[in-house]
């Protein structure tokens, strides 16, 4: 049964395809998008009424549509399901919420074996091989969805999990034997959770776990993070990009340019505030169309993050364009004064380097002049640190700028594993 899952029949294509002419690949995509399309319109009341005056004959159609948000997800997604499939025979894919509400998505069989297939050929391009053990350091096992437990029971056995709800010491370095015992041959999980189980190895000296690549899943991976994980566990750290919704969007390869996009399952698009795709090089939003779930179509969907594409061709031989920079969550921005927009993940990467005294930060914008300092110490909060801290965000903010400091143990990762490096409650957003 294992080794007659149609992700491995999948697998041995995307093989392939990565290589494959980038143009013929878009004209596979065009007769995918356009399948999926008429399917969504014929078949769901949803896409009926959203699509009812457009045409999809060119690309320009497509980059005219109407993008999908998370609110109608939420408002109308039974609306969403197309005909001929029932909810109970399909896969539940649930969402945290970054405002505390959270999405519910449904995937058919079939989708998950072409994502599924697309995830394995992603998890080989760090040198790990089918069979092989992984270190697994992501979320909490218990809040794993439906489709997780399906994937964890039939594919991902070889998995050692680490429940990063519970990453103290002990845990830690109970963890740290079992890897040793078990060998694997890859490392996965969340950046920061890596990063801290990395620090944590260093500080008491082991030096003995050595995979063959780390793969970071969060989409937040800062540049320090990554030079501890290559130093401690001696071996490339290959970042990934992704959500529940439609599963992997883009991943590193061992060039290490940026994260190809995944062109065998979506359509993956950076766009502006209208919802046209931006010059390439340019920020935008993030936008999929999945072009494999046919129970619950997704058509321009805005995922809610912010990156930057490149079409330039990757030294490797594979040839998906490049998201080039991530740049975190549309909702994570801080607006300055002046009305202009910095990313959460620029900042904690410049609090982060400029503060010894800090081992892990959150920002919140709690109103336009003031924000809140979430700090995590490295050791007894000092004056010196107090001092520092006041000087970088003088620096960053201005005089004007009000802020609160709160001294914590830990920070609260979000049920996805996931932990926000900044939250804004102003509601304002750049894209
Ligand atoms: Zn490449």
């Amino acid at each position: 049964m294992y080794e007659g899952s149609p992700y491995l029949r999948h697998l041995k294509r995307f093989q392939k395809t990565q290589y494959a002419d980038r143009d013929e690949m878009l004209k596979w995509q065009w007769e995918k998008l356009s399948g999926v399309f008429r399917h969504a319109v014929a078949n769901t009341a949803f896409y009926a009424e959203k699509y009812q005056d457009r045409r999809l004959e060119s690309w320009d159609d497509f980059a005219g549509l109407p993008l999908l948000t998370k609110d109608e997800i939420r408002s109308r997604g039974r609306d969403m399901i197309a005909r001929g499939h029932d909810k109970s025979s399909l896969f539940r894919m649930k969402t945290s919420g970054s405002t505390g509400v959270s999405l519910e998505l449904f995937m058919d069989e079939d989708s998950l074996q072409w994502k599924r297939g697309c995830t394995v050929r992603h998890d080989m391009w760090t040198g790990w091989r089918l069979g092989e053990r992984v270190g697994a350091i992501w979320g909490n096992p218990e809040q794993y969805a439906d489709w997780r437990s399906w994937l964890r029971n039939l594919l991902l056995i070889r998995h050692i999990p680490l429940d990063t709800l519970k990453m103290d010491d002990g845990v830690m370095d109970r963890y740290h034997d079992t890897l040793l015992k078990k060998q694997p041959t890859a490392l996965f999980g969340h950046a920061h959770s890596l990063y801290l189980f990395a620090k944590f190895c260093e500080a008491k000296g082991y030096d003995d776990i050595r995979p063959k690549g780390i793969i970071s899943t969060a989409m937040v991976l800062h540049d320090f993070e990554r030079t501890v994980l290559e130093r401690v566990f001696h071996c490339g750290v290959f970042n990934r990009y992704g959500c529940e919704e439609v599963s992997l969007i883009g991943s590193e390869c061992e060039a290490h340019r940026g994260l190809h996009v995944n062109m065998d399952t979506l359509v993956v698009e950076v766009v502006d505030a209208e919802g046209r795709p931006v010059p390439e090089g340019e920020a935008g939003a993030i936008v999929v169309t999945d072009l494999t779930n046919m129970a619950m179509p997704v058509i321009r969907y805005k995922v809610g993050d912010v990156g930057v594409l490149s079409n330039e061709f990757c030294p490797c031989g594979r040839t998906a364009p490049l998201i080039t920079s991530l740049q975190g969550r549309i909702a994570d921005y801080v607006t300055l004064a002046d009305g202009s927009y910095v990313s959460g993940i620029s900042l904690t990467e410049n609090f982060h380097m400029g503060l010894p005294g800090v081992k892990q930060l959150q920002i919140i914008q709690e109103e336009l002049d003031r924000l809140t300092f979430r700090i995590v110490p490295a050791g007894a909060w000092s004056e010196k640190d107090a001092a520092e801290l006041e000087g970088l965000i003088r620096k960053r903010f201005g005089e004007t700028m009000c802020y609160d400091v709160e001294l914590v143990d830990s920070i609260q990762s979000e049920d996805s594993g996931k932990y926000r490096f900044c939250i804004s409650k102003l509601g304002e957003q750049p894209f």
